[in-house]
């Protein structure tokens, strides 16, 4: 036990150093830090999220968080699972943003810890304007978002110049428990590539509405399950068979609808170093349609 505290100690002295050498601000007392943690690789999560959690007094934590990187907690620091997985009971919203107010008019160093990025599909927006109504003072570190990292683990570039040059991210899951009320068709027709967060349910409902909209069902998708952790899956099927792909996933899963997953046989990096797979250098087959013609 007294070889595990020590160990913290070490690393927030560690933190301390980086902190003076690059001159970065510090959580103080009575501020809440809204930060992102990441998709779950530890590595991905920002120098800012890793000295606030270091240094809060009251951690409210997400359910998506790697709990790896409350090791870099004081050993007196209060934390708090606030964690909001779909189905399972979990503190209201409201509840969560009195609670920070609650913590910081106590003078405590607030962090309200979030998966992947506070701003995309985190509710971060609704807990910051509760904060500048009670006139807490602020701080937003962005984290890496899973539907950008993930993909990168997956050896899928979200963009790239010969198949998309623009990506959407959704929300699969409406405010109302049902997929997303939005123009399918728009989106069909205007995004080469489209990212679905929380779509496992709706996977098959919003397949369909984009084959309606003009979508091959040949169309490469992917599902990477647990992103960016050891036990990272990647399933690359196509928009056809979506919804059946996406019932058989592990939670938390990315799903990506466009010609870039493509790019996966040539770029998934992760796959090749631990898994020996081979890396095709030109997964989109530009040379081969070159040297033939
Ligand atoms: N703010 C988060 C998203 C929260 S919504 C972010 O920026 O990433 C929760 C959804 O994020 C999950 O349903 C899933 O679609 C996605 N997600 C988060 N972490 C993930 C991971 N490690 N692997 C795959 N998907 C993930």
């Amino acid at each position: 036990m007294i070889a595990v505290l020590s160990l913290g100690a070490d690393n927030r002295a560690a933190l301390r150093r980086l902190v003076e050498t690059f001159d970065l601000p510090r959580l103080q007392p009575g501020w809440v830090w809204l930060a992102g943690a990441g998709p779950g690789d530890p590595g991905l999560t920002a120098l800012h999220t890793l000295n606030a959690i270091a240094e809060a007094d009251v951690i409210v934590s997400d359910a998506l968080v790697n709990p790896a990187l409350l090791k870099l907690a004081r050993p007196d620091a209060e934390i708090v699972d606030a964690g909001k997985r779909g189905g399972k009971a979990s503190p209201a919203q409201d509840d969560i943003s009195r609670r920070l107010v609650g913590y910081a008019r106590r003078g405590m160093r607030v962090l309200r810890l979030k998966g992947g990025d506070p701003f995309v599909f985190g509710r971060g927006g609704e807990e910051a304007l509760a904060l500048v109504r009670a006139g807490i003072p602020f701080r937003i570190v962005p984290g890496v978002t899973a539907g950008i990292g993930g993909l990168a683990y997956a050896g899928i570039p979200a963009t790239h110049r010969d198949t998309n040059q623009a990506v959407t991210f959704i929300t699969g899951s409406g405010a109302k428990g049902s997929a997303p009320d939005l123009d399918w068709s728009a989106i069909a027709k205007g995004s080469p590539t489209i990212v679905l967060y929380m779509a496992r349910k709706f996977a098959g409902e919003i397949a369909a509405k984009l084959i309606a909209a003009g979508r091959s069902p040949h169309e490469p998708a992917a599902i990477i399950s647990n992103a960016s952790l050891k036990n990272q899956t990647t399933t690359v099927t196509t928009l056809g068979e979506l919804g059946a792909a996406a019932a058989l996933a592990d939670a938390p899963a990315i799903l990506v609808i466009g010609e870039n997953v493509r790019l996966a046989a040539g770029l998934d990096w992760l796959g090749a170093a631990l898994e020996g797979r081979s890396l095709d250098p030109d997964p989109l087959g530009r040379d081969r349609l070159t040297d033939t013609g």
